[in-house]
Order: structure tokens, then sequence, then C-alpha cells
């Protein structure tokens, strides 16, 4: 978080989420423990709903959070209550979404490898739609459709082959990666799926990459894909809805700003102005990357010979965006009022995890002591999603902050539970 909704007040400077000190919160629910914020995660949904209502095309449209970034019941609930769909990739993340209250004809489908019972039961669900990404699937949804006596609504996941320019392992619409029906392709397969008896063509689908700074690749795919739409009209193949992906990038740093909803949405929806088509969108990171954060408390200090080692009891487990993308989090002192009582020097900060990749941030000028509280920032996407117990350590608790009040919203781990599924030989 590195919002509005994050401030520092009070007599110890200490840092608030909403109303609520964290320092209280770790008190509390103890560390790690990953904060979200009700009031950031509802501004960042405000802010795609504004954009759409100011180009006038609110109404034929639909916002499917993209659940992967944050699977949290809690997360979910309050999309589907601000009126959300969901792009969902797996049949876990179709339980969520319905024990989280959200509504089955609002959920997209996308991924390149689902397996056939997970066909099966979305199509038992009635989802909106299925975004294909290769000819075998398309066949293989026509036969199970066709065995339970449904048809299936379709788009096309159709890759444009445009660089978004964003770290090569969140790039997923360049003709190299494994997702989506090739550009040149798509017409053909388009034109195979509507002589398909079970399956009922609906839309198309894009989606070029994550943390996307810079709109002008999703504006060129826009394009692209407009074209493709036109083609398709012609040979009497009309869809019904673009959907346009996800993929926004948030500002995790002070010196890479992000575009805001309006500027990266802006050119995509100019191009789409006027068009009778519903609008779909998978928005994930950019709805709640900056509605979260992890705490976590200074364990150990190591002063070694060249670099000095913050020991945290937040790891790699936690929050794997350092350990894999090399992705860089702000980190602050959670309490600044006694900075005299140590020195401010360069720190290592990494987990307990017995990986050398196993950091949070490298080289961060801090003051600090063994106990200190941290909170590691714009941790709300691919944070708690992507978390593991390696190490066999328990994962984190998860709160919700809601102006005075805060939620437990996922109970902390308990050990007991991370052999519960095992079994010794017998
Ligand atoms: C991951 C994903 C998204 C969301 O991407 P963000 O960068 O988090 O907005 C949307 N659509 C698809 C198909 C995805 O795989």
């Amino acid at each position: 978080m590195s919002l509005a909704a994050m401030r520092c007040v009070g007599n110890e400077n200490t840092l608030h989420v909403e109303e609520l000190a964290l320092s209280d919160i770790a008190n509390r629910f103890g560390t790690p423990c990953y904060v979200y914020s009700r009031k950031a995660l509802t501004a960042a949904f405000a802010a795609y709903r504004d954009t759409l209502q100011a180009h006038g095309m609110l109404e034929q449209s639909m916002i499917c959070y993209a659940v992967k970034a944050n699977s949290n019941l809690a997360v979910l609930n309050l999309f589907a209550r601000l009126g959300a769909g969901f792009d969902i990739v797996s049949v876990g993340e179709l339980a969520r979404v319905i024990a989280a209250g959200g509504s089955p004809d609002k959920i997209v489908f996308s991924g390149v490898g689902k397996s056939s019972a997970e066909m099966r039961e979305a199509l038992k669900a009635k989802i909106h739609c299925f975004n294909v990404e290769s000819a075998s699937e398309l066949d293989q949804l026509s036969e199970i459709a066709g065995s339970v006596g449904l048809r299936a609504p379709v788009s096309l996941r159709v890759n444009p082959d445009v660089d978004p320019k964003t770290h090569p392992y969140i790039s997923t619409g360049l003709k190299s990666t494994k997702f989506g029906v090739a550009f040149g392709e798509a017409f053909e397969l388009y034109r195979r799926a509507a002589t398909l008896p079970h399956i009922a063509v609906k839309g198309i689908d894009c989606h070029i990459g994550s943390q996307l700074l810079d709109p002008a690749p999703a504006a060129e795919a826009t394009g692209k894909i407009l074209e493709l739409v036109d083609r398709l009209a012609a040979a009497g193949i009309a869809l019904e809805h673009i959907d346009l992906g996800g993929g926004m990038g948030v500002q995790y740093r002070a010196e890479e700003p992000a575009p805001s909803a309006a500027d990266y949405l802006g050119p995509m929806l100019k191009m789409l102005a006027g068009r009778r088509e519903k609008l779909l969108f998978e928005p994930g990171r950019s709805l709640v990357g900056n509605a979260g954060l992890l705490l976590t408390r200074v364990e150990v200090l190591k002063h070694g010979e060249e670099k000095n080692f913050a020991v945290v009891d937040a790891a790699m487990n936690d929050l794997m965006r350092p350990a894999l993308y090399d992705a860089w989090h702000d980190i602050v002192k959670v309490g600044a009022g006694d900075t005299a009582a140590s020195k401010a020097m360069p720190y290592e900060i990494v987990g307990p995890v017995c990986e050398s990749g196993d950091f949070l941030g490298h080289d961060r000028k801090l003051a600090l002591k063994e106990g200190d509280l941290l909170a590691i920032l714009s941790a709300g996407a691919y944070g708690m999603a992507m978390a593991s117990n390696y190490n066999s350590r328990p994962r984190a608790a998860e709160v919700m902050v809601d102006g005075e009040a805060v939620h437990l919203v996922r109970r902390r781990e308990d050990i007991s539970q991370l052999f519960a599924l095992e079994s010794t030989l017998p």
C-alpha cells in the first residue's frame, strides 16, 4: 500500500492503515501478517468504474477481477458487492468466487490447460464464458459440452504479438509465449468454432502481460483485436463481447510512476467508442496491489564484513515476488519515533528460509533494532496468493482494515495443519 489509506499519525508517528495503527495490528494478530485496506480496494475498483463512466461505457462493460492476484474470500466478496465479475484460471478459483457470493454468470474462465473435469464443472455452473487458448481446447470443450447436453459459451484468447515491455515472466502476448491462439490462425479457428454444435461463439479475448506501465502496447493490441472483430463480422461471425484482459501496472517505487486507470484505459476506450459489443476487462494487480502490505518483525540483525542483514519473520514463502521476478517493494519502519536509538545503514532484508534467493529487499537504508516492525508495501497482489509452506512455515494471517475496525480474514495456519494430509508408511 502506498496510498491515501496509509499514513503516519499519532505521538509515536506509527504508520496507520485507515484508522488503525499497524503496531496494534501486529500486537493483536502477530507477524507476518498481510494487511488489506477496504477503502483502498474500493477506490481501485471505483477508478475503473469512473473511467468507464466518463467514456459513457459503464453500462456495456463488465469488470472481471482476476482472482489469481489475491483470492482471499473477503477480497472477492468485497468486489462481488461492488458489482464485479471474475476472471478465474481453475475450478478452485470458481469455488472461491461462488463461496464469496460472486455470480457464475459473471465469470470468465482463462488458462492454457483446463482439465476436462474443470470444463465440466464450469459448464454446469453456467459461467459467462470460456476463454479458449488453443484449437485442441476448443475440440475438447465441444466434446465435453456435448456429453453434458450443453453449449459452451466461448471467446478465443488471441495473441496479438505485441511486446508489453514488462518482465519476461509476465509477458504473455508475444508469439513465443504459451498463451493464446496465434493472431494469424484466429480467423480460421473462429470459422471452425462457428460450425461446432456444442460451442456458442460469444467473444474475443486478449491479455498481453502484467505490470504494464505504458498504455501504448494495450492500445496497439486493441487495434489488432478490433480489426479481427470487424473481419469476423464481415464473414458472418458477429461477436457479442470484446475482452481486453488485465495488465495495468501499479506503482511499486517512487521513481517508476504507474498510469492512472484514466491514463491507461483512455486510449483503448477511445478506439472502442461507438461500438455495440459488450466490453470486458480482467484487472488483477491494479485492483489489489497497492491495497495491501505485509507486516513483519525484525528477528535478528547481523553485521557482516561486507553486508548488514536484517533477518525478518517474513520470507520468500510469504512474498515470492522479489525471489521470482527480482521485484522491488518499498520497505518502511512502522514506528519512526525511536530512530535515535539506532543508526541508519544499508541492510539486506532477508527471511529465515534456507535459500540465498530468500530476500525481500536489497540495500535498504534503515535505522533498525531487533524487534522493530517493518511494512513491506504494495504487497496486495501476487503476495499471499503465491505463498507456500516451504521450510514448513505456516502461512501468514490476513486481515482487512475497514475504518476503525479490523477483520481477521484468514487465520494464521497452525503447525498441525502443515502435515494434516500426510501419513507415514504402514
Ligand atoms: C493474470 C491475468 C490477468 C490479470 O493480470 P494483472 O496484471 O494482474 O492485471 C488477467 N487475465 C488473464 C488471462 C491473466 O492470466
